[in-house]
């Protein structure tokens, strides 16, 4: 059985690639509201460790709680359905189609037609996009192209949710932006958020705890101000 406070929680996961263990026996566990930040050298396996949450891949060995129950040989759809969902690092928003419609993909899924419009309208005023309603998602700047994206997965109202490097390629004051929203889809939500990202600032910004994945293992995990002073951290993460 899991342990009830943790959302999520893996028991040795593993996955193999051939000869290659890009997660090798990982024992992770997220509680609701918290931010987690997932940090790691290139190819340390946290793309991979994020596609076992959401079963875009299948395990090699080990299994996946989430909210008590085993999901391990669940679908992603079904995964979804149940409030996991994902923001991947390439922008997925459809650029032909209006904000608004983007919108409705996910809303369909969650509540009645007669409450789309109302409900696109609050969370187009909380991503700060209301006036790109009848916008195409295509037009939109990078930085609103992600609050998009987030919008979206907000609007299938997740117990957690997962982003792969959400503020790659973001100005400052976008990055801002979009640090603002996840923690406050932390603390007013109490959704979890696993996030990966490169930039040791942003997360500093961000993260309630740490977690350090090396050659497919967790190397560190705790409070940012102590993964940021660990010598070890700095030799493999930071180059120092
Ligand atoms: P990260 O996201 O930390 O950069 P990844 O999870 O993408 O790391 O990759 C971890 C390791 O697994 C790397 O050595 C990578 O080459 C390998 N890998 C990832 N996906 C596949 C795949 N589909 N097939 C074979 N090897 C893969
Ligand atoms: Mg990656």
């Amino acid at each position: 059985g899991a342990d009830s406070s943790r959302i999520l929680q893996t028991r040795g996961l593993r996955k193999e690639f051939g000869g290659l263990t890009a997660t090798d026996d990982v024992d992770f566990a997220i509680e609701a509201g918290e931010l987690r930040c997932l940090i790691g050298p290139n190819g340390a396996g946290k793309s991979t460790f994020l596609n076992l949450l959401t079963g875009q891949l299948d395990p090699t060995a080990g299994e996946i709680y989430y909210n008590g129950a085993d999901i391990t040989g669940l679908p992603s759809h079904e995964r979804v359905g149940r409030g996991i969902s994902m923001k991947f690092q390439v922008p997925s928003v459809y650029e032909g189609l209006t904000v608004a419609q983007n919108l409705r993909i996910p809303l369909q899924q969650v509540v009645e037609p007669d409450a789309f419009d109302a409900r696109t309208r609050e969370i187009l005023e909380r991503f700060d996009l209301l006036e790109q309603w009848g916008t195409v998602a295509g037009e939109l700047s990078h930085g609103q192209q992600q609050r998009l994206e987030i919008g979206m997965a907000m609007a299938m109202e997740p117990k957690l949710m997962l982003l792969d490097e959400p503020v790659a390629g973001l100005s400052i004051e976008e990055t801002a932006d979009i640090a603002e929203l996840l923690r406050e889809i932390a603390d007013d939500d109490g959704v979890a958020l696993i996030v990966i990202e490169h930039d040791i600032d942003f997360v500093e910004t961000i993260a309630d705890r740490v977690t350090v994945l090396d050659g497919g293992s967790i190397f560190r995990e705790g409070p940012i101000e102590e993964i940021k002073a660990d010598p070890e951290v700095k030799r493999i993460y930071l180059g120092e």
